[in-house]
């Protein structure tokens, strides 16, 4: 079958003829439908983070269809269209015991630690295979299982809860779905945080208080539009000190700050005026669970999470059009999502 593949770090992906993965009793053969283009796979492919094993089938995010199941899975057949999580897990040390698979000690990403979806055909554990409704389109169960998963659990690990209001930094793929999500929490306040005008006029036509933080202050914008008293959550998905602090700094009384994007840089906080005083949380996102996918791939069915076509690039399973999206996802800053689609079989 025809896979691209990460040959060696710093250089770009390459495509490879491999022979279609053989399937053990407890795994399921998908033929990959749709492969979403993460900015991870930018980090994997530019030595950002680091991949062990070379070569490498890059992609985490995959949807497609069964082509072949092993004969220990029962909840899946030949034909049927799934979505993929791609923590593979033990299911037997202290955290899969309680249902923290993202802290696994065998834990693999597929895509990372084993061959992903940027391939005609993925082998993954039966457990990872979730089925997609008919209602959700292969592109945007591809894309859900990363960054709308993500917001997810964001949002879960904040205890974010009906009634309350949220500050969101940052209005990419995992914005775009914690915007949805944060409405079918119960949520009228959103305030989204951005200085992309473009990103900010798509907030604001969705319903959220866009803060534009290159006109002034965010802090001080998000104090006076919510009468002084700050907001109940804040999630940071940029992956900036700056904006760690300014997550930090616009909770009022009780407010958690869900940490999620990456940085290596350091944040200051005073203890006493920013946290303590008003009994604020500050809050690590890693991953997300699967205990939580039935309730998402459930949202996205119903309507209520869903992603504008118009948003979304396709290419082919072809190495240099992969590698200009991942150029373009090294230094754009435009407010679409590139996918995969090996064949015309959609
Ligand atoms: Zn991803
Ligand atoms: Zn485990």
């Amino acid at each position: 079958m025809r896979a691209v593949r990460l040959v060696k770090v710093g250089k770009p992906l390459e495509e490879a003829d491999v022979p279609i993965p053989e399937i053990e009793s407890s795994d399921v053969l998908i033929r990959v439908a749709v492969a979403g283009i993460c900015h991870s796979d930018a980090h994997y492919r530019a030595g950002i983070s680091k991949i062990e094993h070379l070569p490498l089938t890059l992609g985490h995010e995959v949807a497609g269809r069964v082509e072949q199941v092993g004969s220990d899975v029962t909840h899946a057949s030949a034909g049927d269209r799934v979505c993929v999580h791609y923590l593979v897990h033990c299911g037997t040390c202290e955290f899969c015991m309680r249902g923290l698979e993202q802290f696994c000690h065998s834990g693999q990403m597929i895509g990372r630690h084993r061959d992903g979806g940027y391939a005609e055909f993925i082998k993954v554990p039966g457990a990872n295979a979730f089925s997609l409704p008919d209602e959700i389109p292969l592109d945007f169960g591809a894309i859900m299982m990363c960054s709308s998963a993500t917001a997810l659990h964001a949002l879960n690990k904040a205890r974010f809860k009906a009634g309350e209001s949220i500050a969101i930094f940052g209005f990419g793929g995992l914005g775009f779905s914690a915007l949805q999500l944060a409405r079918t929490f119960g949520c009228e306040d959103v305030y989204v945080v951005e200085i992309n005008p473009a990103k900010l006029a798509s907030a604001a036509s969705m319903g959220a208080i866009a803060i534009d933080a290159q006109s002034a202050d965010p802090i001080e914008q998000i104090k006076e539009a919510s009468a002084g008293r700050g907001v109940d959550v804040a999630l940071e998905l940029i992956g900036s000190a700056k904006t760690m602090r300014q997550a930090v700094l616009c909770l009022g009384t009780l407010g958690r700050a869900a940490l999620v994007g990456l940085t290596a840089e350091s944040m200051s906080i005073h203890p006493y005026t920013e946290l303590i005083n008003k009994e604020a949380e500050i809050i690590g996102v890693s991953d997300h669970l699967a205990t939580e996918l039935p309730a998402l791939i459930e949202l996205a069915r119903s309507g209520k999470l869903r992603f504008p076509p118009e948003m979304l690039r396709v290419v082919d399973l072809d190495a240099s059009q992969i590698n200009a999206a991942l150029d373009a996802l090294e230094d754009s800053i435009d407010h679409v999502r590139t996918v995969i689609v090996p064949s015309s079989d959609k």
